[in-house]
């Protein structure tokens, strides 16, 4: 008998199908597994099956996880995806290998500062709001130019975009207009994407989909 497919090989299968349609390589998009409140133990089967980028929302948990987890599996890629305070802008520097949330002005400073601190660049997605809900984090959209010159004049590697687009209406709309943003500013990066929606955001241009519930279960609230 067959061995059913692993939620992993089921979302990598899912992508793939995603681009076939969107007549899109896939190697132009990365699955980040969302691990957050996630422990090590439900970790390490995704690690052995050979994924390789995660994606932590808190700067604490996964400097509590992933040393040890890295030891183990040097090649993971580590991705920063909620809210970042400055004054966590230093170990975030050290830890992670991407950082989707650059939001502000005082963050863009605190990062370079951090940067030089370190001796390491990390590339930053800046964070758009697109929906217009302050409390999810994201620059306005209206004052997005101003911080990417802003980034770009400290030397921040910009690698892209990133939205969270509004719980429970249509993300189509919303991955579109990130999708425009990003060719507008002339970044390649489109960090768009969760479980209920990863394919429909790579039909229009995710380069970066982060996806937890369907690799790990619902979580505990
Ligand atoms: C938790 C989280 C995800 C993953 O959400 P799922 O619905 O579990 O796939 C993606 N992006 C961000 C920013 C998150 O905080």
């Amino acid at each position: 008998m067959e061995k059913a497919d692993s939620p992993l090989q089921q979302v990598q299968a899912n992508i793939a199908k995603a681009c076939k349609i969107a007549r899109r390589d896939p190697g132009d998009v990365t699955l980040i597994a969302v691990s957050k409140t996630r422990s090590a133990g439900a970790i390490t089967p995704l690690l052995i099956e050979g994924q390789r980028h995660f994606g932590e929302n808190r700067v604490q948990e996964a400097q509590e996880k992933w040393p040890a987890l890295r030891d183990e599996h040097p090649a993971v890629q580590l991705h920063l995806i909620g809210q970042l305070q400055s004054n966590k802008a230093e170990d975030a520097v050290r830890l992670f290998d991407a950082i989707h949330s650059l939001d502000r002005p005082s963050l863009v400073t605190a990062l370079a500062k951090a940067f030089d601190k370190v001796g390491r660049q990390v590339p930053c997605f800046v964070q758009v709001d697109v929906g217009d809900e302050p409390q999810k984090g994201g620059c306005p959209v209206a004052e997005l130019p101003a911080l990417l010159e802003n980034a770009r004049g400290a030397g921040i590697p910009l690698a892209g975009l990133m939205c969270i687009p509004p719980a429970d209406i249509e993300p189509a709309p919303f991955f579109a207009f990130l999708d425009t943003l990003a060719r507008d500013h002339g970044l390649v990066g489109r960090s768009m994407g969760m479980s209920g929606d990863y394919e429909t955001a790579i039909r229009l241009g995710a380069t970066h989909v982060r996806v937890g519930t369907a690799l790990f279960g619902e979580r505990d609230t």
